[in-house]
């Protein structure tokens, strides 16, 4: 068993409840560099979820230089945007994909318009699938994976049906154990290959593990693009008997209203003052020393 944070809330309430379990994070705390590692290790991260978009050449210098265990995706989906940053869903549906709703709206097809004559600028283009990236599959560098130090898997299984996630869990695991076997005489089972990728859903690449993704990882047309959405996760939300037992919270949270004003010498700004119960002055760095905005809340 073990506890797999994406919030450093979480991690807090570990401690406070004297849980003495491994702490891994999720891909969804954005760990990309050694400050952050450290940071992590500091509240007792054993292993990271490193973002998709890390090179196996840099997850090398993290194993090397900070010792964490480092879990990489190997298979399955991908996501147009940092892992765990996009908002594209959230902004244009406020469906987020942070909460398990995205849309997936990089999955849709788009044309390049032009704003004032309307005119199509990409008709002689590759697709309309612009963003749609190819689904990873490292099922031929398993070696530069455990070479680099990868120390956990991560199959994308989410919204799969049974039958298709245990064949490629199966297939993996097989070469992953026949690699761990004989290192020296290890190489590619063919059939395992055959059975991915005939079975594939899009096809495949390599995103981001030996350098940065060009169009090549693209699937501009779109004819692999399954037809699926996540699905939603219902929120735990809040009950109100629960809120009628804290005031003091409503009335902190009540809206006032404020104003603010750009003064130009002291004595405006005395002015202002004299009109609000309360106030703050502000100057800005580089400026001389007058005042330049009084804010304040109204009476
Ligand atoms: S729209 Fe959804 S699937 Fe696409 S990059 Fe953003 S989070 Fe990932």
């Amino acid at each position: 068993m073990h506890c797999w944070c994406r919030t450093f809330a979480v991690l807090e309430l570990v401690h406070e409840m004297n849980l003495n379990i491994p702490i891994h994070t999720s891909v969804m705390m954005n760990t990309h560099n050694e400050h952050a590692i450290e940071k992590l290790k500091e509240y007792g991260i054993t292993r990271i979820v490193v973002g998709r978009e890390m090179t196996l050449s840099e997850l090398s210098l993290f194993r090397e230089r900070t010792g964490i265990e480092v879990e990489y995706f190997m298979h399955g989906d991908m996501c147009m945007s940092e892992s765990g940053q996009c908002i594209h869903s959230g902004v244009v549906f406020g469906q987020s994909g942070n909460r398990g709703r995205c849309l997936k709206p990089c999955r849709w097809p788009y044309q390049l318009i032009d704003e004032q004559s309307g005119e199509v600028l990409d008709s002689d283009g590759p697709g309309p699938y612009k963003l749609a990236l190819k689904d990873m599959c490292m099922y031929r560098s398993i070696p530069q994976l455990i070479q680099a130090g990868v120390f956990s898997f991560k199959i994308e299984g989410r919204m799969r049906p049974a039958p298709f996630v245990r064949r490629i869990v199966s297939t993996y695991r097989k070469a992953i154990d026949a690699y761990l076997a004989d290192p020296a005489g290890y190489q590619v089972d063919e059939e395992g290959w055959k059975s991915l990728y005939e079975n594939r859903a899009r096809d495949f690449t390599t995103t981001f593990a030996f350098g940065k993704t060009t169009k090549k990882d693209i699937g501009f047309d779109g004819k692999r693009e399954p037809r699926f959405f996540s699905d939603a996760v219902k929120e735990a939300g809040f009950q109100d008997d629960v809120l009628k037992q804290e005031p003091d919270i409503q009335k902190e949270n009540a809206p006032h209203r404020t104003l603010s004003v750009r003064t130009g010498t002291i004595e405006s700004a005395k002015a202002a003052i004299r009109q609000w119960c309360r106030c703050r002055l502000c100057r800005r760095r580089g400026l001389p020393p007058e005042p330049s905005v009084v804010t304040g809340r109204l009476r």
